[in-house]
């Protein structure tokens, strides 16, 4: 079918969720996707930080094929090896005890609040429920991640929302201290906030977070599901702040573009699930995590984090020398591989511009635009983007300047 042709399909028989540009992405490998008309794309959006170790990196590709062929799915009535391999690899190069696997980050979310919530009642906390979360923050869109999301625009025709949930300033300590009482069950953060916009919190703020959940007794859950899998240039984002927290949810990049979520917790809080508190049929699913295993691999063993941190300081300095050369662009931030540049215009048009040009970002809120390559991209790769970039925004200032 020609491109066009899935377009119009896809416009009949879905339902309306996504805003989406015209193509139809048929095929990927590394960096590059290709469009259904044999157009290629540098991809700097990556399923939106699912893509770490690259489209259909062969390693990946050949473990799902392999254990294909052994088996599909097994039911979590019985152990499942891969499951095991896969927690253990988690457990053994992080801060924590013991993991639940899931199928998205929604869900991993979701089971954080559970479990965050399991712990207080087991802990003779009747009355600690609540859930503290920022301003600005995004946790995905079920119920209860939705309501722990800081975004009133996620909210809209969805209410009644789930009870329980309160919001906060993102990275102000005051306002932190001022909300956690004798209810709080934990607070809830995103190391950066991604989807917010690319928001990089001050080390002074987790730590002084971790601080007075500590003097409180509240549990300290970390949304690592955008930044952890090495996305920040440290495995875990957390890492870079000096601060461990009780439970991180993680997906997107840990299956190297196979669906898997997982929350990691230390104990005795990870300890307060026992066996009927929390499932998933397909949670844990061999093929998933056999794509998880071959990522971790991957990440852990061929230094593409430590690369990630390099290539990524590179492309910030890069993006922060164009501020100077435009001037709507009001700010560069972000860490390793999670950069964001902060327009004072639309970032829309921009995006569809690159798009024509062969270079695929995403903007967020309006006018952010968020640059989240496969974390293998090489500094040519880099340059080819803003190159593109470049044009794109040299084109958008002769215009300003005409208008
Ligand atoms: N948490 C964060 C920080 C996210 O960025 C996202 C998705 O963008 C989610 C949770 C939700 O993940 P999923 O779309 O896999 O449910």
């Amino acid at each position: 079918m020609r491109q066009n042709e899935i377009i119009a399909f896809a416009d009949r028989y879905l339902m309306r969720t996504y805003g989406r540009l015209p193509i139809v992405v048929v095929r990927g490998d590394g960096v590059w996707v290709w469009d259904a008309e044999g157009k290629k794309y540098l991809d700097f959006v990556a399923g939106i930080a699912v893509n770490a170790v690259g489209h259909c990196n062969p390693r990946v590709v050949e473990a799902v094929i392999d254990q294909a062929r052994r088996l599909m799915h097994c039911s979590n009535l019985y152990y499942i090896e891969p499951q095991m391999r896969l927690a253990r690899m988690l457990v053994d190069n992080s801060a924590f005890d013991r993991a639940f696997f899931c199928n998205s980050g929604a869900e991993a979310v979701e089971g954080a609040i559970k479990l965050a919530r399991k712990y207080a009642r087991s802990q003779g906390g009747e009355d600690r429920y609540e859930i503290i979360a920022a301003h600005n923050s995004f946790h995905g869109r079920t119920l209860g991640a939705l309501t722990a999301t800081g975004q009133v625009k996620y909210h809209k025709g969805f209410e009644p929302l789930a009870a329980g949930f309160k919001h906060v300033p993102f990275n102000d300590l005051e306002a932190m201290d001022a909300a956690i009482n004798e209810r709080t069950c934990a607070v809830l953060l995103e190391p950066i906030q991604g989807e917010g916009g690319i928001n990089v919190p001050s080390k002074d703020y987790l730590q002084g977070v971790r601080r007075l959940c500590d003097a409180r007794g509240a549990l300290l859950i970390l949304d690592e599901v955008q930044t952890g899998m090495g996305r920040t240039g440290r495995l875990f984002a957390h890492e870079h702040y000096g601060v461990v927290p009780d439970i991180i949810a993680l997906a997107k990049a840990l299956g190297g573009g196979f669906p898997i979520g997982a929350i990691l917790a230390r104990e005795p809080v990870a300890s307060a699930f026992t066996p009927g508190d929390h499932a998933s049929t397909f949670g844990g699913n061999p093929l998933a995590c056999a794509a998880g295993i071959a990522t971790l691999k991957l990440l852990l063993g061929e230094d593409y984090i430590g690369h990630a941190a390099r290539v990524g300081q590179y492309f910030k300095a890069r993006l922060a020398d164009l501020m100077g050369r435009y001037p709507f662009i009001h700010d560069v931030r972000g860490r390793g591989l999670m950069l964001g540049m902060e327009l004072t215009v639309p970032g829309g048009d921009i995006v569809t511009r690159c798009r024509d040009e062969g270079l695929l970002i995403n903007c967020i809120g309006q006018k952010v635009l968020r640059f989240v390559p496969p974390l293998i991209v090489t500094l040519e790769d880099i340059d080819g983007a803003l190159i593109i970039l470049t044009r794109v925004l040299d084109e958008v200032k002769k215009e300003a300047e005409k208008a």
